[in-house]
């Protein structure tokens, strides 16, 4: 069972955008306020991701790395093989496999205190020296794939790979509108977003990341019942064409792509006015955790609602009627 854990705690990593995902989900969990990426050639020179969270101590940083070692798995093709089933967690120890990784982070508030171990493919130098880091972590990871020749095949150019870490980014910055967020590529700041508390500076942020002509025809809507909340913004048609992929729906600060919810938005559009509009959202749903499974797969962002049902009309008959407010 353990190996059975330690195997279904793999993570994918398909591209650099994924590895960016897994880096500022673990910034997040660790409390930061401010979180940093940069990358180098679209993320295949170079990932570093460096947050003010609550760091690794010294001694758990060689197992941050290491946690996932098994000697059954002896290639990246043997995990990939099962990659498919769904996996979770143990992210650092997969992307070490197929990088050149450095961890560096301090635990404590002594800004010259910190520690450093570095990772070469699978070859982990177990040693861990001294590197001064304000308190919080920074992850480098460069060349990746660079032992893994079949996966680097597979990589886009620089620009198509930016594209999907600017995608992941976007999610994530607006999953967090408590935290300050930077995005840098090759030496030039792409975005640069500065914490926010109230409803005018969160629309500059979805300006910021989406184009101020969503947040322009936007309708903003907050509506509660039954203990559902469902706040944010809907795109209104207008004559400028809707881009497809704008589509973000948030569970409990999650991002999540779920059929019901599709459906129950395109429903509510199509019976309101924008018949053949492609509906464009940023919208979150709140609600008691119990009901609701956001794990069912992490990598394909698939939720399992207790009452899907009560769900799916809820988010139809709140978007119909904020809509059907807004019909001029
Ligand atoms: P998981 O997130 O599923 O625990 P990871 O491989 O992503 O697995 O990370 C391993 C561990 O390393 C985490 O559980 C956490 O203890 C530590 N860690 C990783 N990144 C950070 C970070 N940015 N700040 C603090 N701790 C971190
Ligand atoms: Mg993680």
């Amino acid at each position: 069972p353990r190996l059975a854990n330690q195997i279904a705690a793999g993570e994918v990593v398909e591209r650099p955008a994924s590895v960016v995902k897994e880096l500022i989900e673990n910034a997040i969990d660790a409390g930061s306020r401010r979180i940093e990426v940069e990358l180098e050639s679209g993320g295949t020179k170079l990932i570093r991701v460096r947050d003010d969270g609550s760091g690794i101590a010294e001694d758990d940083l060689p197992l941050a790395l290491s946690r996932h070692a098994t000697s059954k798995i002896d290639s990246l093709e043997d995990l990939e093989g099962v990659a498919s089933l769904g996996f979770r967690g143990e992210a650092l120890a997969s992307i070490s496999s197929v990088s050149r990784l450095e961890l560096t982070s301090n635990a404590e508030q002594d800004p010259q205190s910190g520690w450093r171990v570095v990772a070469e493919g699978r070859e982990m130098q177990p040693r861990v020296t001294p590197a001064p880091h304000p308190r919080g972590t920074s992850v480098g990871v460069r060349d990746l794939f660079f032992n893994t020749p079949a996966r680097r095949k597979f990589l886009r150019t620089e620009k198509t790979e930016f594209g999907h870490v600017e995608e992941a980014f976007r999610r994530l910055a607006l999953s967090r509108y408590d935290i300050g967020w930077t995005l840098r590529h090759n030496h030039k700041t792409v975005h640069q977003l500065r914490p926010v508390s109230d409803a005018a500076a969160r629309e500059r942020r979805i300006a910021a990341l989406l184009g101020s002509k969503f947040i322009d025809n936007a309708l903003h809507l907050d509506l509660e019942s039954g203990g559902l909340r469902l706040w944010g913004w809907v795109g209104l048609p207008t004559h400028a064409r809707a881009q497809a992929d704008q589509q973000y729906f948030f569970v409990n600060g999650r991002v999540v792509r779920d059929r019901l919810v599709a459906h129950a938005i395109r429903q509510a559009y199509r019976d309101v006015l924008f018949h053949g509009r492609h509906p464009v959202f940023v919208l979150y749903l709140e609600l008691d955790p119990s009901v609701v499974d956001v794990n069912v797969h992490p990598t394909k962002h698939e939720v399992r609602f207790r009452d899907g049902r009560l769900v799916h009309d809820f988010l139809f008959s709140s978007l119909h009627r904020a809509l059907g407010e807004a019909r001029p």
